[in-house]
């Protein structure tokens, strides 16, 4: 197993001081960079020189991805920074994961050399005309003698003119449907002249310096091994790349947060406003923790998320929609509480210290759109809501327990895992998401933990308990919500609002389950002081708030805690996460 609390350390180091305008990566350099719309080639050549793109190649394609968890670690630390750049590079590792789920062995070890060499990929799998509805694509890839024609456009697809290669995903049945479409790795060094012609690039609101543009296919030419997997696999093989996909751009939101939580910090904790810092208005106080916890919430969701990839692939393609639709979302709303607290100055593009705010904003919201909407994901769930529901509601003795076993070492950061296998990932999950399923019985465990507790630590583990218990009856009355809606509206309930809107009431709860299922089984891994049930409790406050807005849990003593917890997370160094990695700011 890496030591990745080490190998963060490390790369860490390498990216220098943020305030260091001499250091290898400063933010007044990121800024600048951002402000010319300029792509950052420079960040990009360090990290790669480092090694960053080894941790999400696997080991037989030459190398180091054996646990995701460390390359969805390490790319946080990069966003940190500069979110442009961790896009930047992301797209190359996504652009690899059709090959990952479906290449030949040679054809990874091609491509993972090409990217290990400083060769950019890109993945052109979003046509203007079609967006999320990607069975209507068009671009075609007909046979010819020897391999295939692709003709066709794909637009507004990252790095697709600075890349070396593009993925293309393109029909290669006339009639299109699930089996009618096909994957293709385009080399442009490969191809006649005039045949893949990049398309303008297009300015973008946040990430200002990424290469945001497209490439127009004109009876384009490559070989047969250029096509990735099965003629026909390409939709199942773009889904299943998705799933790592999905959890992995979260990190980028999650580091837009923790940038904007430390900005805002430094504003709070100097600046005096009638006599005292803001950080001791209680009301501003409050804001940070609950800005905090909203954080450690996704650390929690995503710390379960990413490692059910290699431990329950079989359910990855519920994990990973419900963390692309909740964590973008419930950060944007962090983002927006955080400049209330930091005032005029999140409006300020270039001041030294906090301009980075502004850019945090801007670019947290990639993780909305980029690889399946908010939307998209939503639908995945709802798809799967009822029998997710009927499971979680059932309670079978049998199931839960094998929940709670396989919960138990999703959640224990030191539980060993078996190897990435993506091919191994199931496009729908069958009614099963463990964590959901043993909510229960983590709520019982909390209640025993409660009896055997003294003092405040009793007092606040039944408070979680009752509050995570309150949680779980939510999935009563959703199940009994969704019943309703599909005997009063029928087939028609399928496309309705109140079905998306029920499947978001299930991710706060998956969201609880997380943060539950961490206090038990990760205690080890996480940071001591994070470990105190006021930290539980604050959490689901959090979670439970978004059912019943003026309900209430966690008290002063519990807000004061997970605020010092706060500011000595900062002050230590260490990323706001459950465990421990220094980070320089
Ligand atoms: C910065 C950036 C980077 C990108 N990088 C890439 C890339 O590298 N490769 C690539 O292939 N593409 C890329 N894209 C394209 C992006 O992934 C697609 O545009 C997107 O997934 C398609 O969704 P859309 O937001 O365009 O919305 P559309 O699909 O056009 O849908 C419009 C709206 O319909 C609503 N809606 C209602 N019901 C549904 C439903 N069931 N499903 C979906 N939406 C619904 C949603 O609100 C949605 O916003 C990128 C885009 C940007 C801006």
């Amino acid at each position: 197993m890496t030591d990745l609390q080490a190998l963060m350390a490390d790369l860490e180091r390498h990216m220098g001081d943020p305030f260091d305008d001499e250091g290898p990566l400063p933010f007044s350099r990121v800024l600048a960079l951002d402000e010319r719309e300029t792509y950052p080639d420079e960040f990009v050549d360090l990290l790669a020189s480092w090694g960053l793109y080894d941790w999400s190649i696997p080991v037989e394609s030459g190398g180091r991805a054996v646990d995701i968890q460390d390359g969805f670690n390490l790319y946080r630390l990069v966003a940190r920074r500069d979110p442009t750049t961790a896009t930047a590079m992301v797209i190359s590792t996504i652009s690899f994961m059709p090959l990952w789920v479906a290449g030949t062995p040679e054809q990874r070890k091609h491509f993972a050399d090409l990217i290990r060499s400083g060769s950019k990929l890109a993945w052109g799998l979003s046509e203007r005309e079609h967006g999320s509805d990607i069975l209507a694509n068009a671009t075609t890839a007909r046979r010819t003698e020897g391999g295939w024609l692709l003709d066709g456009e794909k637009w507004t697809i990252g790095n697709a003119t600075v890349a070396d290669v593009v993925m293309v995903f393109a029909r290669t049945s006339e009639k299109g449907g699930p089996g009618g479409y096909s994957i293709f790795a385009v080399e442009k060094g490969l191809l006649a002249e005039g045949r893949c012609e990049p398309l303008p690039h297009e300015p973008l609101h946040g990430l200002r310096g990424l290469d945001m543009s497209g490439v127009r296919l004109r009876d384009c030419f490559v070989p047969e091994s250029a096509v990735v997997g099965k003629v026909g696999q390409g939709l199942e093989v773009a889904l299943k790349s998705s799933h790592l996909v999905r959890i992995a751009i979260t990190s980028i939101a999650m580091s837009c947060a923790d940038t904007a939580l430390r900005a805002t910090l430094d504003f709070a904790t100097r600046r005096m406003i009638f006599g005292a810092p803001v950080s001791e208005v209680p009301y501003s106080q409050r804001q940070l923790v609950e800005s905090y916890a909203d954080l450690l919430v996704a650390d929690a969701l995503t710390t379960g998320a990413i490692r059910s990839l290699q431990l329950t692939p079989e359910q990855s393609s519920i994990w990973s929609s419900v963390v692309k639709y909740f964590v973008p979302t419930l950060l944007q709303e962090t983002l927006a509480r955080l400049a209330i607290v930091l005032g005029a100055r999140h409006y300020l593009r270039t001041h030294p210290r906090y301009g980075v705010f502004q850019k945090a904003v801007r670019d947290c919201a990639v993780a909305d759109f980029a690889d399946g909407n908010t939307v998209v994901n939503l639908k995945n769930i709802a798809l799967q809501l009822g029998n997710l529901l009927d499971t979680a509601v059932t309670q079978d003795p049998g199931k839960v327990a094998g929940a709670v076993e396989r919960t138990r070492a999703l959640f224990d950061p030191a539980h060993p895992m078996k190897p990435y296998r993506p091919a191994e990932q199931q496009l729908f999950s069958r009614g099963v998401d463990d964590p959901v399923l043993a909510l229960r019985s983590a709520v019982d465990d909390l209640h025993q933990a409660a009896a055997a507790a003294t003092g405040t630590d009793a007092a606040r583990l039944a408070a979680a308990a009752d509050a995570a218990g309150s949680l779980a009856d939510e999935l009563d009355r959703i199940a009994a919500e969704h019943r309703k809606l599909f005997s009063d509206l029928g087939k028609s309930a399928g496309q309705s609002a109140e079905l998306y809107d029920l499947a978001k009431q299930y991710t706060y709860v998956s969201a609880a389950a997380a943060v539950v299922h961490l206090h038990l089984h990760g205690h080890d891994s996480v940071h001591p002081e994070l470990r105190s049930p006021a930290v539980l409790l604050v959490c689901l406050e959090r979670l439970l708030k978004r059912f019943h807005p003026t309900v209430s849990v966690a008290g002063p003593r519990e807000i004061a805690e997970v605020a010092d917890a706060l500011t000595a997370a900062h002050r230590e160094g260490r990323l706001f996460s459950f465990r421990s990695f220094s980070v320089n700011w």
